[in-house]
């Protein structure tokens, strides 16, 4: 019984397999004689080359996931970063990886000036504005000038015979630049936005803080006025000119102090934010207290660099955004 139904198993296993190689023989000589193989050689190859060319998709959706991870100025959107520099000013301004700096800080934070320039990945600056020759706005802007190229460098006439400033001159001289003065009413164009220069007025200032060179910079239907140290008294140069001075963001006057943002200067601004650039204790008790009311009873939202630290703002020509270090 035993050896017969091996047989027999045998036997089966044995015509199992010769109908399997016969079908395979059948289907072999089929495709080799109707060339079959060759589209399915075919079809091997483009599956694999899928294969390849879907990891190249997926090289290339890590390449964009990291483009993803773009700075603020890589972007289609215009940045404004009102940098933390302690008691002064720097401002950075830069869209799809274009910037623009007003003022670069004090020589003590000439290297967060430069690291944060090169944290958003530019090389060059369009544009470098000197608003007026304090240490407090030019003392990082030799560093600044020695590590970027700089396109068109903005700064006012006058001259004072402090180290920053010769080392300013120093550096400008190094890098063969030409210093552009200031025209009141005179506008640059900037990666699609425009900056329309509004002060010094005067050929002559007492204090040097009026030689303040003002910008506004209108992108779409958002604008932002900087206005570097100017006082009460280029505020009211500025409006006898009849400029355009209304800003949806004002880079309050003077580290916030209660010789600058006089009430009509304010009301022709009416911003809705402001951004007060000063250091966190400052000898000189900045921002005045009587200027941070003015501003706030006035139903404006103030952005501090001593209480936020870097305060970014982010517009794509119709509504502006905020990002601070703390939120
Ligand atoms: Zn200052």
């Amino acid at each position: 019984m035993s050896s017969r139904k091996k047989g027999r198993s045998q036997k089966s296993k044995i015509s199992i397999a010769a109908l399997i190689s016969a079908v395979i023989i059948t289907v072999l000589v089929f495709f080799g004689l109707s060339g079959g193989f060759k589209p399915i050689v075919g079809k091997i190859t483009k599956t694999v080359q899928n294969y390849s060319s879907s990891a190249v998709a997926v090289q290339n959706a890590a390449a964009e996931s990291q483009a993803g991870s773009k700075t603020a100025s890589q972007n289609k959107n215009l940045a404004v970063s009102f940098i933390d520099v302690g008691q002064g000013d720097s401002i950075l301004i830069a869209r799809e990886g274009h910037g623009m700096l007003i003022d670069a800080g004090t020589e003590e934070s000439s290297d967060t000036v430069v690291n944060y320039i090169k944290s958003q990945k530019l090389s060059a600056l369009d544009y470098c504005v000197g608003t007026h020759p304090h240490e407090d706005h030019i003392g990082g802007m030799d560093s600044v000038i020695n590590s970027f190229s700089v396109g068109t460098l903005i700064m006012p006439d006058v001259t004072t015979n402090t180290k920053s400033f010769s080392d300013v001159l120093k550096s400008v001289q190094k890098r063969k630049l030409k210093i552009t003065r200031p025209e009141p009413g005179k506008a640059y164009s900037f990666e699609g936005a425009t900056l329309t220069v509004l002060a010094p007025n005067s050929a002559k200032y007492e204090d040097l803080n009026n030689y303040s060179v003002v910008i506004r910079l209108v992108f779409g239907n958002t604008s932002f006025l900087f206005t570097g140290d100017a006082q009460a008294l280029s505020e009211k140069e500025m409006l006898a000119k009849g400029y355009t001075l209304k800003s949806d963001v004002l880079k309050v006057g003077h580290h916030g102090s209660k010789t600058s943002t006089s009430a009509d200067f304010l009301k022709a601004v009416s911003p809705k934010y402001a951004v007060i650039s000063a250091g966190k204790g400052n000898v000189y008790g900045l921002p005045a207290q009587s200027t941070v009311s003015r501003l706030t009873s006035a139903g404006v939202k103030l952005f501090r660099t001593d209480l936020d630290g870097t305060v970014v703002a982010i517009t794509d020509g119709k509504t502006i955004s905020f990002k601070t270090k703390a939120a």
